[in-house]
């Protein structure tokens, strides 16, 4: 088999690894820079093409690898494989919308999925009545399109709020408004799915004087016992948004897991780390397993 790993660079450790793993089980491996990619769009011949060559339809399975700053054009070259009939991992519905943490809550909600409370405003008049919806201060404010715990911000009171909320709306930004979960005590719980099945759990504390566990954010990842209810939650996460490979993040809390976030290109390097296990290696080997199932 062709496998393609959409990636801006060959050396980052997730791409390498699933570059190895392919070629370990006996496939062709190519790393497909998206921003070089281009589309034509005509009827009976739609093209992707790759600084200026046409690529063949001899791909067989794409792992999409799709870097936060450029979710819509690289999910758009996606699309484009799709319409070629080529398995992708992940879909690229399934990225945009989980990349959305608006959009992502929504569907996890409507999928009986617990979270901590959260709310949507556009104005600082509403705030108020969200925050006390939420139980009051300390909140979490969260820029819709964050990523690595980047535009996470914990909030004490009502005048830091009041300011913060100011500079978001000013710069045109949309935020989350969200109950803050002090028992998680600064860590959170990441939970790495592949198909269906749940390949391994790492806990990450946050650095000290930091409440972002992040490993972006100096958090460390600490391999975990995950309890069913983790499991099965994410699991029920990972299929609500309609992904196949997922790293689904949750919170510790009073009122059991609380999730807050469905990552749809889990880094691999912390948690092959932390748990010694080969992760790269099973996200090829269910690839592999979906394209031949579907001949
Ligand atoms: P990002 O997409 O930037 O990773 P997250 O929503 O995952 O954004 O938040 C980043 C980190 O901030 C989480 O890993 C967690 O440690 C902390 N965090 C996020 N939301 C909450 C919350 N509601 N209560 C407590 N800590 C939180
Ligand atoms: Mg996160």
């Amino acid at each position: 088999m062709k496998i393609i790993v959409l990636s801006r660079k060959e050396e980052l450790y997730s791409t390498r690894r699933l570059v190895e793993s392919i070629r370990s089980l006996g496939h062709e491996a190519e790393v497909l820079n998206y921003l070089h990619c281009f589309i034509t769009i005509e009827r009976d011949a739609p093209q992707l093409l790759y600084k200026e060559d046409i690529l063949l339809d001899d791909m067989d399975a794409v792992i999409p690898r799709i870097g936060a700053t450029y979710t819509s054009f690289g999910c758009a070259i996606l699309r484009q494989m799709e319409m070629m009939n080529i398995f992708t991992a992940n879909s690229s519905q399934a990225i945009i919308h989980s990349r959305d943490k608006l959009r992502a809550h929504q569907i996890l909600v409507a999928n009986g999925i617990q979270m901590p409370s959260t709310g949507f405003a556009r104005s600082i008049h509403e705030v108020d009545f969200l925050v006390e919806k939420m139980g009051g201060y300390p909140i979490v404010l969260k820029l819709l399109e964050g990523t690595h715990g980047n535009g996470v911000v914990l909030v004490e009171n009502r005048k830091q709020a009041r300011s913060t909320l100011d500079a978001f709306y000013s710069l045109k930004t949309q935020i989350l408004l969200q109950e803050f979960i002090p028992e998680a005590r600064n860590s959170d719980i990441r939970v790495l799915v592949v198909g269906n099945k749940v390949i391994a759990g790492v806990k990450r504390s946050a650095a000290p004087g930091e409440f972002r566990s992040n490993l972006h954010k100096g958090g460390e990842a600490m391999e975990v016992e995950l309890t069913e209810q983790q499991k099965e939650m994410a699991i029920r996460a990972t299929q609500s948004l309609q992904l196949h490979v997922a790293g689904v993040d949750m919170l510790e809390s009073n009122r059991g897991p609380l999730i807050i976030e469905v990552n749809s290109s889990p880094g691999l390097q912390g948690i092959e780390k932390a748990t010694k296990l080969d992760i790269a290696h099973q996200i090829i080997q269910f690839t592999t397993n979906q394209v031949n199932s579907q001949r």
